[in-house]
């Protein structure tokens, strides 16, 4: 099913995501956690594609395992160290197996530069040839708080209009963990003119060095409440487990209080984080 269509409901959606293997060795315990995640029955489960263009057939197999589960799954794509033959060939791919969603992406410059030259060079090129191949249902990242390499937040919503009209269909945001910061990117967005659906990416952050590592690259603003609660059970794995569903919980169900009709849960392959934030606001949402 394609996820426009699911993100015309009128029930709250909830979705999680999970990364490939790296190799085939670890393919069975992923393929395991998806099981346990597609469980839960989400309304779609997303698989990332492995930085600087690695995993993508991992990708899309767990895509279709995602498939065969009966849960409806979003292939991510990057074009970074991608040529246009093997991005026809992974769309081919998922054309015939029936993966009709697909998250367009450029996908993050490799520290020590690109292998061979990208054909697309922006998620937006990307996008209008996905259109050009088939009738794909194509979702795009954004970033309440800015991209790291865009000079302003103006210039970025810019950048991100033209993306959308190369034929987006819904955007997912990078995580944030401050809602009044998502409230005021979807007041800045909409001024702007992008209308398509917003889903909200929420992470239940589960270990604190990883936190505050990936919030130092991609700039995400950690609020004081958040950081004490790291600072406070960042040390003892089970408590900053619990905290960290916790306080994705309590952002979740804000979200959904406030209007917001999608969130996307970085479960991060994690089965039991994805069933304890389930477990802590399901019933509030009829899930
Ligand atoms: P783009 O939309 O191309 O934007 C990249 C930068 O270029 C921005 O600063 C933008 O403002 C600027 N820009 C855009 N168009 C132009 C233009 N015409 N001229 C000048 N500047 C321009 N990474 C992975 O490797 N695998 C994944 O599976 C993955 N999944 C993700 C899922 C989500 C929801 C999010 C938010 C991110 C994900 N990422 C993933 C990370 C993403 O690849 C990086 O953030 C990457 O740096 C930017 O990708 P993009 O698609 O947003 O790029």
């Amino acid at each position: 099913m394609k996820i426009s269509e699911i993100l015309k409901r009128e029930t709250p959606i909830l979705s999680f995501e999970v990364f490939p293997p790296k190799t085939q060795d670890s393919y069975a315990a992923v393929a395991s956690a998806v099981d346990e995640i597609c469980a839960l029955s989400p309304d779609f489960m997303s698989v990332t594609f492995g930085a600087a263009g690695t995993t993508s057939d991992y990708t899309l197999s767990i895509a279709e395992e995602i498939q065969r589960k009966g849960v409806t799954p979003l292939a991510h794509l990057t074009c970074v160290n991608s040529s246009e033959e093997k991005i026809a060939r992974l769309l081919g791919r998922m054309k015939e197996t029936g993966v009709e969603n697909v998250m367009a992406l450029r996908g993050d410059i490799p520290a020590g530069g690109e292998t061979q030259p990208r054909a697309y060079r922006y998620a937006s090129e990307l996008v209008a040839a996905i259109r050009r191949q088939g009738d794909f249902c194509i979702g795009a990242a954004c970033y309440p708080e800015g991209h790291v390499e865009s000079p302003s937040r103006v210039e970025d919503v810019r950048r991100l209009k033209e993306k959308v009209d190369a034929g987006v269909n819904f955007l997912t945001t990078q995580m944030f963990f401050d809602n009044n910061v998502f409230y005021n990117f979807l007041y800045r967005i909409r001024e702007a003119g992008i209308t398509v659906p917003v889903i909200a990416g929420i992470m239940p952050v589960t270990n604190a060095k990883q936190i505050v590592r990936i919030s130092a690259l991609s700039g995400t603003y950690l609020p004081e409440r958040f950081k004490r609660i790291v600072d406070r059970y960042g040390d003892r794995p089970d408590a900053m487990m619990r905290a960290g569903v916790i306080y994705a919980a309590e952002q979740i169900v804000d979200l959904y209080a406030n209007g917001v009709g999608a969130v996307h849960v970085y479960s991060m392959n994690k089965p039991q984080v994805a069933a304890e934030l389930v477990r802590a606001f399901g019933t509030i949402i009829g899930k």
